[in-house]
């Protein structure tokens, strides 16, 4: 029964890797952090985590999870609504919303979730959802289960934004939906222009802060702290599984009525197991410490500060940024490949990104710096990719 279909799959699958896009996975055997081991036995520099905080091996939130697995036991075997919400997802929710200055939050177990889930419950095809071309996948999916009318504007542009707006007059209601930094280029997005715009016609913002929250703002509380906003944006997604400890989960926040309604009738959370409660309590700590400190943020403020100082200096074109993402512009994507692979060999490990994940002819290497490096570590890396890129024509 299965010979056709294995055929085609094999078929498939082999252009894949004609097309040299098969995706191969590099096996790490160490926690994660800024030194780690990848199979088979290499010592390497972390560079290509999402790992901003350098909170993804902090010892304080083991120990947090670890007493919870002792006092609330290892799963909750439940979806949230019949008996799966514990007192520790509740205060983690009350932390988020803190953390944020909104008013609500729903947990999911991944931000992927919580964009999967946000927009069919509240919206129908009376209305319109208006997003930005680069969007994360799980956007662009939960736009798709919505019945809401669609528009999409070029990467942050603004004029194209206003168009969009002033066709969406015809709906009742309008959503401007954008990630707060895109992953890519690690701009942030300009949440201020849209917000005005918003006022302007009557719409809407959700920021979807997964790779911001943590990075972006003084405090790291993200776009709507960069941009004066704290409490204004209507919604707010993010993830508990990039800056914030980088195990697994997602969520939802903002206005109260929002998320009410997310609550009666947002099926990732309706239909889906809730995080388990070490991953709650751990994320209670989490916030906890952000709350006592900004160390973390500082020093991945000045990390980055300095690693983007010296790259440029060295000579290497980087991306305009205001995160922790830096995207070294390479164009050629063979030699985006070979960068990395030779980057590997020098204990740097970074990711090259070519067509069809970035514009063609705008391959690169992605640099995202945490707050778990050492000067020492960045410097190591800086004279990596000064080495490699004079061997192999980068740099003159
Ligand atoms: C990583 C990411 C997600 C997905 O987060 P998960 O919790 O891993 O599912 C969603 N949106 C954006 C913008 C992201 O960068």
């Amino acid at each position: 029964m299965y010979k056709d279909f294995q055929e085609h799959l094999k078929a498939e699958l082999q252009s894949i890797r004609d097309a040299g896009l098969y995706k191969e996975e590099r096996v790490i055997t160490s926690a994660q952090q800024a030194a780690i081991k990848v199979k088979p036995g290499k010592d390497v520099l972390n560079f290509c985590a999402n790992n901003y905080l350098g909170l993804a091996n902090n010892p304080q939130l083991i120990e947090a999870a670890k007493k919870a697995l002792d006092t609330h036991g290892y799963g909750m075997a439940s979806v949230r609504f019949i008996c799966g919400t514990g007192d520790l997802q509740k205060q983690l929710e009350e932390k988020i919303s803190e953390f944020f200055g909104t008013e609500d939050t729903i947990l999911y177990t991944s931000c992927f979730d919580a964009n999967g889930g946000v927009f069919e419950p509240l919206l129908d095809e009376n209305d319109a959802i208006i997003s930005d071309a680069l969007n994360h996948a799980s956007i662009i999916d939960g736009v798709r289960l919505c019945k809401a009318q669609r528009y999409r504007y070029a990467n942050a542009n603004m004029e194209e934004l206003e168009n969009c707006l002033k066709t969406a007059q015809a709906q009742r209601h309008r959503l401007i939906v954008t990630d707060g930094v895109f992953s890519m280029d690690g701009n942030v997005a300009p949440v201020d222009k849209i917000y005005a715009l918003a006022e302007k016609y009557n719409a809407m913002v959700m920021v979807d802060e997964s790779h911001s929250a943590g990075v972006v703002g003084h405090t790291g509380r993200g776009t709507t702290e960069f941009f004066n906003l704290r409490g204004k944006v209507e919604i707010i997604t993010g993830t508990l599984g990039k800056s914030f400890g980088g195990a697994v989960g997602g969520f939802t926040t903002g206005k109260k009525e929002i998320i009410a309604m997310l609550r009666q009738r947002s099926r990732p959370y309706l239909f889906s197991n809730s995080i388990p409660p070490m991953v709650a309590a751990a994320g209670v700590k989490m916030f906890e410490i952000m709350g006592e400190t900004n160390d973390l943020q500082d020093k991945l403020h000045s990390n980055t500060e300095y690693f983007i100082g010296r790259m440029k200096a060295a000579g290497f074109d980087i991306k305009p940024t205001q995160s922790a993402i830096c995207a070294v512009m390479l164009y050629d994507a063979k030699l985006s490949q070979d960068m990395a692979a030779r980057l590997q060999e020098e204990g740097i490990y970074v990711t090259g990104f070519y067509y069809p994940v970035v514009p063609k002819g705008q391959a690169r290497i992605r640099v995202q710096v945490s707050a778990g490096h050492e000067k020492e570590h960045l410097d190591r890396c800086i004279a990596a990719f000064t080495k490699v890129g004079k061997e192999l024509g980068v740099l003159k």
